[in-house]
Parts: structure tokens; C-alpha cells; sequence
């Protein structure tokens, strides 16, 4: 059982620093919100398996290892000089790996894991997929950049806050994996929607048009889970427009720096950034529905003008 400093407490950091609190570990959490903190306290409870701390600082000092969960690359630069200023401080920190949960560019993952072997932190980066239900079940997919004894290190903090996690090559490469997994699921949500308005503006009873695309090879997790709150126009979140378009950026960045055209995944990118654009930030990414139902007018078409 490891003394955990978990920075991040939000809708993902919180029930993830819970598990790790139910597992066994000691977790010692902060977080901008007195209220995140206050959840943290409330899990670990009276035994006192989570701890809030002040500070970064008060987070980290003592832990062996460092998590963050943290929005965005800023938030993660931003918080790493903190860490980095209260390991410098304490010389004789025993805190040795920190993991990076938060979706941020590869490039910044690179950066801040070569920033951290100067102060002798073993950096791995390692995003998740499964929303807010996978982190409070614990059955998060992770995937993770970084050294492979690193990564062995790493496997009890995995353990109690995913169900299938694997290495998939150096420092960055995590985050290169989850870009690729946000341009498959932003492109499927886009074609779902527009399978739907073609359907519904042919007269088609579109439910039964998405069960049998469910059941053949158009079949995904996507039409599984979400065609019925689609069909329904439901898009309480679930995984925000806001932050799938910070994950597009991310993506055209890294394809940007990996040299590569990906026109498929740039029209995906605007269109959630119509979705932004038209107040639907806060809504869940099958809110893309809505784009594409407005590319068409408002009303039934069927055919006739
Ligand atoms: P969130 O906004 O709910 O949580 C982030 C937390 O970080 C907030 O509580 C905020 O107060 C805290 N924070 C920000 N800056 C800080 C700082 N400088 N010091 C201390 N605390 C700070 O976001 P989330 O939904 O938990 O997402 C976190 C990351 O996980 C993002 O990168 C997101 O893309 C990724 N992700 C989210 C989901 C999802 O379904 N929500 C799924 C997979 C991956």
C-alpha cells in the first residue's frame, strides 16, 4: 500500500482517488474546490484512508507516489512546477513516480516526463477512457506512456482504478492512443447523427433502422449504448462537447507533429466546434445531433419542399 498525493479532484479525480482510498492506499488529495476535497474525506472515511491537504505542496511532500487528474496541458504544466518547487524543497521526498490520468497534448507529456527525471520522477502518462461511471466502478481502460518498469511500478494504482490498462510505448504515446480513440468516437457520434436525421427526414422509423445498423457490421459501442438517448435528444453529459474539443485540438496538434493529414478527423473537429459554437459546450458529444439536425433546417423535410 503506496501514500498516494492525488491532485485533481473533479468528476474523474474524485471517485478514482476514492477507489485508490478503498483499495488501501492512503491518499492525500487536493483540489481547487473545498467541496472535492470535502468528497474525498467523505470516502476515505473514518478510518482515515483520504486526507485533503492545503496545498500542492501538503499533497505531495510525503507521498510515494503523485496522480493527476487535471483538466487540460496548462493545468498540468501549472501544477507540475508546484510539485516540482515542493520536491526541490524536500530533499528527502520519497515520492518516486508520479501518473498523469489527464487528457493533455503528447507533446506536453514528453516535456513534463523529461522535466521530472531531472528531479528524479518516474512520469508516466496515462489517460483513460469509460467516463465518470468506468472511474466510479473502477473499470477504466488506461492507456500508458512511459518505461516498462515504470509502468510494472504503476500497477496497483491501475489495479484499483481500471479494469484494462497496457503500456503502448514511450512517454507521449498514451496520449497519442487516447487522441486516436477521441477521433473514433467524435467520427461515429457524427455519422450516428447523421444516419439519424437521414432516416427521420426520409419518413423512415429510425429506431428500427438503428437496430439493424446495431446488430450488422455498422455495429459499435456508440449505437449500443446511445442510440436511444439520441433518438430521444437526451444529452445530460456523460463526456462534454467542451472537453471533446479540447481532445479534437489535441488531436490535430499531434497529427500537426506527427506529420500526418487527417481530414476526416479535421471535419469532426468542426463540427464540435459548431456544437460549441452554438452554446451546446456543456452538453454530452451525442449532442453532435444537434449540428447536423441544424445543417438542415428545423421541421420534417420528407422529401417534399
Ligand atoms: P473536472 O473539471 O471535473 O476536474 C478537474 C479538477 O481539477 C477540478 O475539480 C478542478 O478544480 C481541478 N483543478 C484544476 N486546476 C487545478 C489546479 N491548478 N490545482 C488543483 N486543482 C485543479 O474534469 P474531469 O471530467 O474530471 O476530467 C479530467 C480529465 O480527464 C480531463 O483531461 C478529461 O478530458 C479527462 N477525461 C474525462 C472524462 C469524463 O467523462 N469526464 C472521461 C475520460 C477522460
Amino acid at each position: 500500500m503506496s501514500r498516494i498525493g492525488f491532485i485533481g479532484l473533479g468528476i474523474m479525480g474524485s471517485p478514482m482517488a476514492a477507489n485508490l482510498a478503498r483499495a488501501g492506499h492512503f491518499v492525500v488529495g487536493h483540489d481547487h474546490k473545498q467541496p472535492a476535497m470535502d468528497r474525498l474525506v467523505a470516502a476515505g472515511g473514518p478510518g482515515g484512508r483520504g486526507r485533503a491537504a492545503p496545498s500542492i505542496a501538503d499533497a505531495v511532500a510525503d507521498a510515494e507516489i503523485i496522480v493527476t487528474m487535471l483538466p487540460d496541458s496548462p493545468q498540468v504544466e501549472e501544477v507540475f512546477a508546484d510539485i516540482r518547487t515542493a520536491r526541490l524543497r524536500s530533499a528527502g521526498s520519497p515520492a518516486g513516480l508520479y501518473i498523469d490520468f489527464s487528457t493533455i497534448k503528447p507533446e506536453t507529456a514528453r516535456s513534463v516526463a523529461a522535466a521530472g527525471a531531472e528531479i528524479g520522477l518516474r512520469v508516466l502518462d496515462a489517460p483513460v477512457s469509460g467516463g465518470e461511471a468506468g472511474a466510479i466502478a473502477g473499470t477504466l481502460s488506461i492507456m500508458v506512456g512511459g518505461e516498462e518498469a515504470d509502468f510494472d511500478a504503476a500497477r496497483p494504482v491501475f489495479e484499483a482504478v481500471g479494469k484494462t490498462f497496457a503500456l503502448v510505448g514511450p512517454n507521449g504515446a498514451g496520449q497519442v492512443v487516447k487522441a486516436a480513440n477521441q477521433i473514433v468516437v467524435g467520427g461515429t457520434y457524427a455519422l450516428v447523427a447523421e444516419a439519424i436525421v437521414l432516416m427521420e427526414r426520409s419518413g423512415v422509423d429510425a429506431r428500427a433502422g438503428l437496430d439493424m445498423l446495431a446488430g450488422g457490421l455498422a455495429g459499435s459501442r456508440i449505437l449500443e449504448l446511445k442510440r436511444e438517448t439520441m433518438l430521444a435528444r437526451e444529452f445530460k453529459p456523460g463526456f462534454r462537447i467542451d472537453l471533446h474539443h479540447k481532445d479534437m485540438g489535441i488531436a490535430i496538434s499531434a497529427a500537426r507533429d506527427a506529420g500526418v493529414a487527417l481530414p476526416m478527423a479535421g471535419l469532426v473537429a468542426q463540427l464540435i466546434a459548431a456544437a460549441r459554437a452554438q452554446g451546446y459546450g456543456s452538453l454530452d458529444h451525442s449532442a453532435l445531433l444537434k449540428v447536423i439536425e441544424s445543417l438542415n433546417g428545423t421541421g420534417a423535410f420528407n422529401g417534399q419542399i
